[in-house]
């Protein structure tokens, strides 16, 4: 069964711009905190990543890359206008249960909407409600699954404009050729800690036991977390004091809440 829907918008401050400059439109962009070549970028359109132009890539290095990209300066204020636009859009269509960055979000399906075609209908009318309350250039990916750390999982399996489906009995199958890396709480240093215990792949570490992720994590909370969200599980909603998103503010280079403790493994 379905639990949650998972919303992550595709290069978020590269496309606000895209939206509000149709000059810009189809063109490769780089956003970059201020204009000058000892920065980096700290987004990139689809155009410019095609390029090879990233996230963290430096100025000098992206023009080198893409001759013809666009450095429009950062304009943070416009990006968190948005992301209210893009709050009140989602919530036409579903209640939104936690923001967890400028630009990801999700909310739970309750009753009929855990369906599977239910749930995809309600993905397609986020779309929807996004194209045409905040405009077509702000394209989303779409996550659903019967856990919400999954279910961001699934949101990051396709861009940009993704719509994926993980259902409980497709576990651990549909997860097992990722990166390590690409589960959110596993970044380098956790990597390399897994490789010392042999754990290269995805679908290595789904088949350890709740006592040997404890040993890798150091912690049996921690354990305990992995191998039930690897399982698809549900685990208890854990409240939190995040500001709420009428008031809270974004650090402008990573789309993370600025003020109060993160809600949760986004950003
Ligand atoms: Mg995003």
């Amino acid at each position: 069964m379905l639990r949650y829907l998972f919303v992550d918008m595709n290069s978020f401050f590269a496309s606000v711009e895209q939206q509000e400059r149709p000059e810009l439109r189809h063109q490769p962009v780089g956003i970059v905190p201020m204009l000058t070549d000892n920065t980096c970028c700290i987004a990139a359109s689809y155009e410019a990543k095609a390029r090879g132009v990233k996230t963290g890539t430096l100025v000098r290095e992206a023009r080198t890359l893409c001759p013809r990209l666009h450095l429009v300066e950062a304009r943070p204020r416009l990006y968190v206008q948005y992301h209210h636009r893009i709050v009140t859009a989602v919530e036409s269509c579903l209640h939104v249960d936690q923001v967890c960055s400028i630009d990801e979000m999700y909310g739970r399906l309750m009753g009929a909407e855990r369906e599977p075609q239910r749930a995809a209908a309600i993905a397609r009318q986020v779309k929807a409600a996004m194209a045409l309350a905040v405009g077509p250039f702000m394209r989303c990916s779409i996550g659903l699954a019967p856990n919400a750390w999954l279910a961001k999982v699934a949101s990051d399996m396709q861009k940009p404009d993704g719509l994926t489906i993980i259902l409980p009995a497709q576990m651990p199958a549909a997860i097992g050729k990722l990166e390590l890396t690409d589960l959110p709480g596993i970044g380098g240093n956790m990597q390399r800690r897994l490789h010392l215990r042999g754990i290269y792949h995805v679908h290595e570490l789904c088949r350890l036991s709740a006592d040997e992720l404890s040993a890798v994590w150091g912690s049996k909370v921690h354990g305990a977390i992995w191998w039930h969200q690897l399982r698809g599980h549900d685990l208890p909603y854990r409240p939190t004091t995040a500001a709420p998103s009428a008031t809270r503010t974004f650090c402008p280079r990573s789309g993370a809440p600025s003020r109060g403790p993160m809600p949760c493994w986004c950003g």
